[in-house]
């Protein structure tokens, strides 16, 4: 087991965030996209969006026998999402933190959930659970050509 290399084996992920329509009618856009541009994850996807009924359904199958789900499918189509997908080592998980818990109320200060929002029915941003979910929501949500791979300027002064 060699210490020094674990930074350098561990894995690029990708995951999928999103302004909820809360977010979105509330001005919170530039303030949430700003959080992972300022942290130096990589943007590869992003646009403003209508969801339709079958696409939430599909994202939020998993939670299909909740009975939040009518109410959530409702929130997430009641207008407009801004979609990214973003790339870096450690994203899924560090997005999850920037985000904050599930209960805005029980999210800590700093995080978008506890800085901007009140209750769990309106926590104005999603971010993939997984890396397997990362892929899955991207792919989903995004077309293969609204995607675009590139090397920010600031890399060399992000990355040793
Ligand atoms: N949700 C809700 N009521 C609940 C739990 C969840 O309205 O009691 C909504 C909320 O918008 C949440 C989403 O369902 O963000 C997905 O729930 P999950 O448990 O996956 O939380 P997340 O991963 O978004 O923190």
């Amino acid at each position: 087991f060699l210490p020094h290399l674990v930074a350098s084996i561990e894995e690029v992920e990708e995951t999928y965030v999103m302004v909820k329509p809360d977010g979105v009618q509330r001005g919170l856009v530039g303030d949430i996209i700003s959080r992972f541009e300022k942290k130096g994850f990589l943007l590869k996807g992003l646009k403003l969006f209508q969801c339709p009924k079958e696409l939430a359904e599909e994202h939020y199958k998993e939670l299909k026998d909740k009975s939040f789900y009518p109410k959530l499918i409702k929130y997430i189509t009641s207008g407009p999402v801004v979609c990214m997908a973003w790339e870096g080592i450690g994203v899924v998980a560090s997005a999850r933190k920037l985000i904050g818990a599930t209960n805005p109320l029980q999210a800590d200060p700093g995080t978008i959930r506890g800085d901007l929002a009140v209750q769990t029915g309106r926590n104005v941003v999603h971010g993939s659970d997984s890396p397997d979910n990362g892929h899955r929501e991207i792919d989903l949500w995004f077309k293969q050509d609204e995607l675009c791979e590139w090397v920010p300027a600031q890399e060399p002064w992000l990355k040793e």
